[in-house]
């Protein structure tokens, strides 16, 4: 994804995609729970944050997170643009700060919440593994 200096028309729609639903990483991941046998519903709206990907019956809930927009930590995609940083660190911050509040929420009601790192999808088994691990239990009774 390209990224636009802040005076660029582009950027605005670049913001709006931030919480962009049912990108390709989504996607993929739900595929991973498919395969897995985890039932899931997308989007939910009700949950604090909207998770991407959740149970609420079971009291999980997924976050698929891009990198680059949610700052994740020692990660090479996690850049910061050399123009106008003190904006990006701002945004970038602002971003985590709302994550972290939807988990402490989400944790508070008993969920189990995990974060998927969109540069965890290249290695696609040990994302399956960790995420059936994390969320246990396999679907008998829902699907
Ligand atoms: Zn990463």
């Amino acid at each position: 994804m390209s990224r636009p200096a802040p005076n660029d028309p582009r950027r605005s729609r670049l913001m709006a995609q931030v919480r962009q639903k049912d990108t390709a990483a989504e996607r993929r991941v739900a595929l991973i729970l498919r395969g897995l046998g985890i039932f899931y519903r997308k989007n939910v709206r009700s949950l604090p944050g909207s998770p991407d990907l959740a149970n609420k019956h079971k009291r999980w809930a997924i976050f698929v997170q891009g990198c680059f927009w949610h700052h994740h930590r020692g990660c090479r995609r996690a850049t910061v643009p050399k123009t106008n940083q003190a904006f990006w660190v701002e945004k970038f911050g602002v971003n985590r700060r709302r994550d972290a509040h939807a988990v402490r929420a989400l944790r508070r009601d008993g969920y189990r919440v995990a974060f998927v790192w969109e540069c965890e999808l290249d290695r696609p088994e040990a994302l399956a593994k960790r995420l059936s691990e994390i969320l246990e239990t396999r679907c008998i009774d829902v699907c």
